[in-house]
């Protein structure tokens, strides 16, 4: 798929009633790979990536020998047509297949949930839309707990190394579930329904790659710039060579990883209360703040300060009341 043929798919009036998604078998056994482009609709990064490397298997450019990729190279159609983050809802939460679908993002699911069943890692391609460096999400250390049982963190990790960005972030799941629980103890006055049953259900923290992880497969997120930057898409076709060469789906060599990385441990979020709560400036991802040091402050005039060093991670100014206004990570220890 040409940038072109994107762009008409983008301008049809006609609302999206399909998934278009590839399938490359190798001729011999191997991993079950997926890679998705526009899970949101305005990060068209992992799109474009993916149309280049369509045409090169096409020409024969390059080969899967072993295993099998999935290129879906626009998972929510809808919000894509739109040119927005979300169409009826955003498409990264509450994943899971439902017999009754209420919107479009549950008819997706219904067709996404049995593909990522299917296989057996996830390399899911996003972008940002504050400045900025790349970094890739994973998943928890392996674990029998309840929230997010997991055993596969090495192999997890090892995607994570390789698909290039200096800094990896973990915990996300966790630290939903935490404010998930806050919530529910204290549910904020006069917030949608809707809204607060969303915000108060940890299934709401389940996206591509959680689902991935509870379905004994997994993944990681790679953030891969920002939204309309050019080298994002270079980053997601990095990203995707580099996975195809680790899994050996084919014969490519394999970059070294990054010598020098950084670990972000999210360990809190903080919701946004009021209406009139203002950050004390304009924050950027992984800016790093000093204990006591002054990220906000409430509409009543109390201080909302940094609980010891780390960064200030996913700030939104403008967030509904009674959601995230920021999340707070740490180096890992
Ligand atoms: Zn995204």
């Amino acid at each position: 798929m040409t940038n072109s043929t994107l762009a008409a798919f983008r301008s049809a009036d006609q609302r999206p009633t399909q998934l278009r998604t590839l399938t490359y078998h190798g001729l011999a056994p191997g991993p079950r790979l997926l890679v998705l482009g526009a899970v949101h609709g305005n990060e068209v990064c992992g799109a474009r990536a993916i149309a280049q490397l369509i045409a090169e298997l096409d020409s024969g450019a390059l080969a899967i020998e072993r295993g099998t990729l999935t290129l879906v190279p626009v998972t929510n159609p809808l919000a894509y047509q739109l040119g927005q983050r979300t169409g009826e809802r955003n498409l990264n939460r509450n994943m899971a297949p439902s017999a009754i679908p209420q919107d479009f993002e549950d008819r997706i699911a219904n067709v996404l949930c049995p593909l990522l069943d299917a296989h057996d890692a996830l390399l899911d391609l996003h972008s940002f839309h504050t400045g900025g460096a790349p970094f890739v999400m994973i998943g928890p250390q392996d674990n029998r707990g309840t929230l997010e049982p997991f055993a596969r963190a090495a192999e997890e990790m090892q995607l994570a190394l390789h698909t290039g960005p200096h800094r990896i972030v973990e915990g996300w799941l966790e630290t939903y579930a935490l404010g998930v629980q806050r919530r529910a103890a204290a549910p904020t006055p006069n917030a949608d329904r809707d809204d607060q049953i969303l915000m108060t259900n940890p299934n709401y923290g389940v996206g591509t790659t959680e689902y991935m992880r509870s379905r004994g497969g997994y993944g990681v997120t790679l953030e891969c710039g920002q939204h309309d930057a050019p080298e994002a898409v270079q980053v997601a076709r990095h990203a995707i060579l580099q996975t195809l060469a680790l899994l050996g789906l084919n014969s490519r060599p394999l970059a070294p990883v990054p010598m020098d990385r950084e670990i972000l441990r999210l360990v809190d979020v903080t919701d946004r209360q009021h209406a009139g709560d203002r950050f004390s400036r304009d924050w950027n991802s992984f800016d790093a703040v000093k204990g006591g040091e002054l990220i906000g402050v409430r509409q009543g005039g109390e201080p909302v300060t940094a609980p010891a060093d780390g960064f200030v991670v996913f700030p939104n100014p403008h967030g509904e009341v009674g959601q995230e206004w920021f999340y707070f990570a740490q180096q890992r220890a």
